[in-house]
């Protein structure tokens, strides 16, 4: 986009970058305030199965309660947490707290269902990455069934060796890893050979459409078929309507995770959602 503009101001200091530099600043040392302060909190949002509707699995998603500003989204602080590496010690913080919850839901007697994490790009490639998951699994007493992380295409992009090495230590201890936002990266298809995830995220704004855009129809019908053959599973993202539930059923999609099934929140919440649901939704026949 700078390069459109000309490219001469490229790279140039203006007025305008110092106002950006100081929020920037400021904003970082909001969070470092908060990680210390615990204004993070982790929702969580339930993923079902097409098949007979039960729960699989959850996802968790960070929210930050900034005490004078509210809510604030993960979309306005991860980039920066991921740029500025601050998001090193508040992914290990999301990786712990999940894996608490995860022991109590085990505790309450819960069937194991997985607990979905999203690790940045910075975290992955993090040598010690797998070793800490592991470790925590034993500290919680959690089986690897508990567990599931989220990573995107960049991961892969970026240092292929590095995160190869990961993902199959991973694999080796049957800790599931999943390939989010898929379909929007700049990857190539590819590297699914090498990189056998255990499952692949369909990225919301496919689904979005699917009811009124055929091309959207199209890829994600394309995505179910080529998962099914490299041994994936598939679960769909962003499902709002009844419309995208039924043609992702009638394709023959694993799983759904959307705010046509809940919400993403607190885990009290999350358990009150649990009791309803398992009562309210008897099993579709197959
Ligand atoms: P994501 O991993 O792709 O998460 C899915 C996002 O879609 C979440 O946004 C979720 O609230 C939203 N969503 C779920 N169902 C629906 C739906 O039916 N309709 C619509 N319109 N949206 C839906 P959220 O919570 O704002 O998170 C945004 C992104 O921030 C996440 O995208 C993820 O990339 C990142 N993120 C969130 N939590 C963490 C975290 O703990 N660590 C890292 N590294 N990234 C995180
Ligand atoms: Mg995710
Ligand atoms: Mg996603
Ligand atoms: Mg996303």
């Amino acid at each position: 986009r700078v390069k459109d503009k000309g490219g001469k101001n490229y790279g140039m200091y203006t007025p305008d970058m110092t106002v950006r530099l100081e929020e920037l600043m400021e904003l970082e040392q909001a969070m470092r305030r908060a990680l210390h302060n615990q204004e993070f909190q982790l929702y969580y949002q339930p993923q079902v199965s097409l098949r007979d509707n039960k729960l699989i699995g959850v996802e968790a998603l960070i929210r930050w309660h900034r005490p004078a500003q509210g809510m604030v989204s993960p979309g306005d602080f991860i980039p920066l947490a991921e740029e500025t590496g601050l998001i090193i010690p508040l992914g290990e913080w999301v990786l712990r707290q999940a894996c608490i919850q995860a022991c109590r839901w085990k505790q309450a007697g819960h069937p194991a269902f997985r607990v979905a994490v999203n690790i940045s790009p910075l975290q992955f490639r993090q040598q010690a990455l797998a070793e800490q998951v592991l470790t925590l699994l034993q500290e919680y007493e959690l089986e690897p069934s508990w567990l599931e992380l989220e990573i995107t295409e960049s991961v892969i992009m970026q240092d292929t060796a590095a995160a190869l090495t990961t993902l199959n230590r991973l694999k080796q201890h049957q800790v599931h890893v999943s390939l989010d936002d898929f379909g929007t990266g700049y990857s190539s298809l590819s590297y699914l050979k090498h990189f056998k995830v255990d499952m692949i995220k369909v990225d919301q704004a496919f689904v979005k459409d699917v009811s009124q855009d055929q091309d959207d129809a199209t890829i994600i019908s394309a995505i179910i078929a080529m998962a099914g053959k490299l041994g994936m599973k598939v679960i769909a993202e962003g499902v709002e309507t009844q419309h995208q539930y039924d043609f992702l059923r009638e394709e023959g999609c694993d799983y759904i995770q959307g705010y046509l099934i809940g919400r993403p929140m607190p885990a009290e919440q999350f358990d009150a959602w649990l009791e309803q649901w398992q009562a309210a939704c008897p099993n579709i026949p197959v």
